[in-house]
């Protein structure tokens, strides 16, 4: 059985830690490997790692940082295939879906190459006589990162390359349900050849959590995963003085307007709703089609489309959408799909009980579709995060963008029209902090920068681009004059 190291110092060490968690193939239903929970020393020396290895780093030109970074993204793109294989094989994702969030968490790299450039401060000639000011953004020292089971590559990426090229070092607590393709992003880490201790990689669960948002050598924790455990980590991390971002779940939803391509929408929310079999927290779960003609045709075109959904494991080159990641997620999922059918929702398509053969213990749930949900029904107003898609029927656009200005989250949301008016309006006054106009998913680019609203988030800073700079960096201004002033002597009061 593999067991599951940390990264500490530069070296991979086999935690002492009794307390072990299974890891599984959620496709097979098999234990693939077992991950020690970490100790409280574990962590620690985790954080000593980093904190010995932060001044030196910190003082390393950033253009020197930044070829680092150049050659971590050589290698990165020269394994992304063995990177994809180790998120399929232990969350379930297709490969090319796998690859996909390969290239994203590349991305970050790249922009992260560049950050040389937004480190640049502002100087400001003769702010008063023979005074000059000058504005520069400083390191935090040791940052860590709480990452989620859905995204086991990208998401780390989305926070320890910024991070680390802004001159910290970090500390990595990855989901313990797919420590592999985290552990190989380390592996490859190190082979570009970053000081030891820059990077530490520590597995665990509460325990692990709660001991980096206490520990006074932390300047800063990045979260991502579900609401009630990101506002935990943002109040426990606050009151431990720390800088928090904590981005949470979603609810997000897609608008479709008479005027729509309802093709090119029914394809869109294929992708968008089933992709990843739905566990992502930019996946579109609530289709709210404006008028009953709208809706007719569009639930007409995504029956036939979800019904010929290809459900099957990462190693079959045709599977559209893998398995759920747990035994306990299915049958969360499956319990969901039940209450909307007993709330009286019209289940268009079923998806429970569903098995590939030859994959009976695996994790599967089909795709499924529900019709007239309404904004009372728990499907609507929980995150399922799963591969269901509920279609609530709105009269006008008006009552769809109240809809969703309600909702307590507001991570993503999209609008499909032909009408520039309608989709000028709806970027500009939706409650959400993502909008797609015709893109249904609409992830910024890595040089911009990612982040919901309302409970879709705790704190001030986006994740990435220049958001992320800001957040893993301090201001410091310095104020000088040379020498004249102080040959005149002392000066007692403020120059008017
Ligand atoms: P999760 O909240 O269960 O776990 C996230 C992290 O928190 C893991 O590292 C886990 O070990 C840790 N954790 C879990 N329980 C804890 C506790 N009681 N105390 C301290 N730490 C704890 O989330 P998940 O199931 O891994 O991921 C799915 C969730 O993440 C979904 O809600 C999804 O919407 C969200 N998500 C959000 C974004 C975003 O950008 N907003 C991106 C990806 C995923």
């Amino acid at each position: 059985m593999t067991i599951i190291q940390n990264a500490i110092n530069g070296q991979r060490v086999t935690s002492a830690s009794t307390n072990r968690v299974p890891v599984f193939n959620p496709a097979t239903g098999e234990q693939s490997a077992e991950l020690p929970l970490s100790t409280v020393e574990e962590v620690n020396s985790a954080v000593a790692a980093a904190k010995a290895a932060a001044p030196e780093w910190g003082d390393t030109p950033s253009l020197k940082r930044a070829r680092y970074m150049f050659k971590y993204l050589e290698l990165l793109n020269k394994h992304a295939d063995d990177i994809a294989r180790e998120i399929s094989k232990e969350h379930g994702k297709t490969h090319d879906d796998a690859l996909g969030e390969v290239q994203r968490g590349l991305e970050v790299v790249e922009f992260a190459c560049g950050i040389p450039s937004l480190l640049k401060g502002d100087y400001s000639r003769n702010v008063g006589p023979s005074i000059d000011t000058y504005a520069d953004r400083k390191p935090l020292g040791v940052v860590a990162g709480i990452t989620p089971f859905n995204f086991p590559a990208m998401v780390p990426m989305w926070m320890f390359p910024v991070a680390i090229a802004c001159g910290n070092t970090f500390v990595l607590k990855p989901s313990e349900r797919d420590p592999s393709a985290p552990m190989l992003t380390w592996d490859l880490f190190q082979e570009a050849g970053f000081p030891d201790g820059v990077l530490n990689v520590v597995h665990g669960d509460k325990l692990a959590v709660d001991t980096i948002l206490d520990h006074q050598d932390i300047k800063a924790v990045s979260f991502v995963g579900s609401t009630p455990i990101a506002e935990y980590v943002y109040q426990r991390g606050t009151a431990a003085g720390k800088r928090v971002q904590a981005l949470g779940g979603a609810k997000n939803h897609m608008i479709i307007m008479p005027d729509a391509d309802m093709d090119k929408a029914a394809d869109a929310l294929m992708g968008a709703g089933y992709g990843s079999a739905g566990e992502r927290c930019m996946a579109i779960s609530v289709a709210v089609p404006i008028g009953e003609k709208t809706a007719d045709t569009l639930v007409e075109k995504l029956k036939p489309r979800v019904e010929a959904l290809k459900v099957g494991p990462a190693t079959d080159k045709d599977a559209e959408m893998g398995p759920v990641i747990t035994k306990a997620h299915k049958e969360k999922v499956e319990d969901y799909i039940n209450q909307g059918v007993a709330s009286g929702a019209d289940l268009v398509v079923d998806g429970r009980g569903y098995s590939p053969q030859g994959y009976e213990n695996g994790y599967f749930v089909g795709g499924t579709l529900f019709d007239k949900v309404t904004t009372d029904m728990s499907i609507y107003k929980e995150e399922i995060f799963g591969p269901v898609l509920s279609v609530v029927r709105a009269k006008d656009y008006g009552e769809a963008v109240d809809m969703i200005n309600a909702h307590e989250y507001g991570n993503g949301t999209a609008i499909f029209t032909r009408d520039g008016d309608a989709a000028r309006e709806f970027a500009d006054k939706i409650e959400v902090g993502m909008v797609g106009v015709n893109v249904p998913i609409p992830v910024p680019v890595a040089f911009h920068s990612f982040g919901g609203w309302k409970r879709s988030s705790f704190g001030a800073h986006g994740m990435y681009g220049p958001e992320g700079v800001h957040f893993y960096t301090r201001l410091k201004t310095v104020t000088t004059r040379w020498p004249e002033g102080i040959k005149e002597g002392a000066v007692f009061t403020f120059p008017s």
